[in-house]
């Protein structure tokens, strides 16, 4: 039955939300679409609703496609698989906390890795049942320190979640490759760009890890690409190419040098060049040796400092540090750690001071460029004072490399001689081989061919259900209002009734009823005593991409079709417009399912675009 606009649960704003910081939040809220509860809590209102149950009926169809079977955990978890894995205390204060009648402690999923991994393991225990590849769509609650821009960050939100289960690594590298591609057919028919990126693979076992990010300016991930080889990556997961190390032999012995008042970067590189000229170049930041501490708060509690040796023009970048150190978090390294660590002098620490063989003991990490036999002005650990020409490997070691410093446009590319740039997306959908980290913890082995006892191999796979709506919203809007594509719209055609006569309302509910009768959903704006001013205004801002707009037309015999997404409209003789009107849904509808990007790593201008063709 076709809706109508008279009866339908909606109220569309002329207003932007005070709290919308982003389009596709404030076009969802004003069309009617989602409604806030509380920060990061929203509610699906019947349009909306329709949009979300598309996204989900597209995953469904490709997730199935792969052979991999739908189940449903409950989101009212017992901690103790979660104490298992170490992620009860990880998940620190992202994670819903809750107790039970008897005390007993509770937790809203934020992810459901432990409940597949226990599940498999409590059915299934030999080779034979494998590989088996299962998932669910399914509420998530995360409480996220910024929600953010409406159903694009929410602390309840809907996931799609998919792990395989392989015997070996071959295995996971094949479902592994299923899921990648079924994640590409998705996103294509979502109908947005996007891009896969490398991403961080995690410490235990991870191997191969790729996000596919929805290109958005407003997105939150930042990633860069390389336009000679195609190489992207997320910026945490950027690895910097290591120079060749320098022999030692020949290199002229370090000195301490009076530098007075130069705590900062730049004023070292004035007071070098003024005091110590070079023959060869001036003195640039990148010959200093910066070194930052930091204070790492573990899960179990702990606190740890921690430094990094980063030359001189890099900041160290809070979202890489942030990846290589997980699950600690990065504290700022306050006045009171100062005072508790006198051998650190603020401004002028140097590599003499770090380390497991330096004065304070505090662990320190370089970045991957600072190589064997490299000269650095770094700092002496006196007040106004900084040694010149400091030998790595040579007059300093450190316990490790990080790669912590910023990547920036116009770096070298990891893989061939072109440089990189820089872009921002949202995080749509992340394909990760997991490995045996939760296998190992959670004991799910299986008997292999030879009778011997295996740790099964895991790879998870997440899609944003509830995201998608906003980025594609994000992806599929104008000035006007939203612009969804065909696969995605809440209804296939919008019908507009307008003016007074009678005629009219009765010919455009039999047009609507004509077209659900083949299959085409219909939304008829049959309001009396609205003018066609505001029922444009509204079918504009709910985006359906073909509207049908009956009115004055009618006597000669004709009516108004528009496109939403060229907003070009045509007449179209009312007894030709059910078929017109079908063939274009279908056709369309068809094209769009088969088009599309090809979701190459890298392809960033192209991939996706073609998903997109027409409908932005
Ligand atoms: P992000 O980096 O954006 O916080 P994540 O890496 O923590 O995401 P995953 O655990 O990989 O997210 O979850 C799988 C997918 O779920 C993500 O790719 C994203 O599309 C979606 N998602 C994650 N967090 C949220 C959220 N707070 N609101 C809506 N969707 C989310
Ligand atoms: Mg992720």
């Amino acid at each position: 039955m076709a809706l109508h606009m008279s009866s339908l649960f909606l109220r569309t704003l002329r207003e932007d939300p005070a709290d919308a910081e982003v389009p596709s939040h404030r076009l969802l809220v004003r069309a009617g679409y989602v409604r806030r509860v509380s920060p990061g809590i929203y509610t699906w209102l019947p349009l909306g609703l329709r949009v979300l149950r598309n996204v989900e009926r597209i995953v469904r169809e490709e997730m199935d496609a792969i052979g991999a079977q739908e189940l449903l955990f409950p989101a009212l978890l017992p901690k103790e698989p979660f104490e298992a894995t170490g992620r009860w205390t990880e998940y620190g204060d992202n994670i819903f906390r809750l107790h039970d009648r008897k005390g007993a402690e509770y937790l809203l999923g934020p992810t459901h890795e432990e409940m597949f991994t226990l599940t498999v393991k409590d059915l299934f225990s030999s080779y034979k049942d494998l590989p088996l590849s299962i998932y669910q769509i399914q509420t998530k609650y995360r409480d996220e320190a910024r929600p953010r821009a409406g159903v694009l960050r929410g602390r309840e939100f809907v996931m799609k979640d998919s792990y395989s289960f392989d015997v070996d690594e071959a295995g996971l590298d094949k479902s592994y490759q299923a899921h990648r591609d079924a994640y590409v057919r998705i996103f294509d028919r979502l109908g947005f760009h996007y891009v896969i990126v490398e991403a961080m693979a995690g410490a235990m076992g991870g191997s191969k890890s790729e996000e596919f990010l929805a290109t958005a300016e407003v997105g939150e991930d930042t990633y860069v690409h390389c336009a000679s080889c195609g190489y992207a990556a997320n910026v945490e997961a950027v690895r910097v190419p290591t120079p060749d190390p320098v022999p030692l032999d020949g290199l002229a012995a370090a000195h301490v040098e009076d530098t007075p008042d130069t705590p900062t970067i730049e004023t070292l590189v004035a007071h070098l060049n003024e005091r110590f000229p070079r023959d060869d170049r001036p003195w640039a930041a990148g010959d200093t040796l910066k070194n930052v501490v930091v204070m790492l708060a573990h899960p179990d509690g702990t606190r740890e400092p921690l430094a990094i040796g980063v030359p001189g023009d890099r900041e160290v970048d809070e979202k890489r540090l942030g990846a290589q150190v997980e699950p600690a978090e990065v504290e700022a390294f306050t006045e009171a750690d100062f005072t508790a660590n006198a051998a650190l002098v603020k401004g002028y620490i140097g590599p003499g001071a770090l380390g497991s063989e330096g004065s304070t003991g505090i662990r320190y990490l370089l970045d991957p460029r600072v190589v064997e036999g490299t000269a650095w002005v770094t700092g002496a650990n006196e007040p106004g004072r900084h040694v010149v020409g400091l030998v790595a490997g040579r007059d300093f070691t450190a316990d490790g490399t990080i790669e912590a410093a910023e990547v920036r446009p116009g770096d070298a590319c990891p893989r061939c001689d072109g440089t990189l740039e820089a872009a921002r997306g949202i995080e749509m959908g992340h394909v990760f081989q997991l490995g045996r980290k939760y296998a190992e913890a959670l004991d799910l082995k299986v008997l292999d061919q030879n009778g011997k006892l295996v740790t099964v191999v895991m790879g998870s796979y997440g899609v944003g259900v509830s995201r998608a709506v906003a980025c594609v919203a994000e992806g599929n809007h104008d000035e006007l209002g939203l612009v969804w594509p065909r696969e995605l719209s809440p209804v296939d055609v919008h019908v507009v009734a307008t003016g007074k006569d009678e005629e009219v309302f009765v010919k455009a509910e039999e047009i609507a009823r004509e077209l659900e009768a083949h299959g085409v959903s219909a939304l008829v704006d049959d309001r009396r005593g609205v003018s066609p001013g505001v029922k444009f205004k509204d079918s504009e801002l709910i985006g359906v991409p073909t509207i049908v707009v009956v009115g004055r037309g009618l006597a000669d015999g004709q009516v108004e079709v528009k496109d939403r997404r060229t907003n070009e409209r045509r007449s179209v003789a009312v007894d030709d417009v059910v078929p017109t009107v079908v063939a274009e849904v279908r056709g369309t509808a068809s094209v769009a399912g088969v088009s599309g990007g090809t979701g190459d790593t890298g392809d960033t201008g192209a991939t996706g675009a073609t998903a997109t063709d027409g409908e932005a």
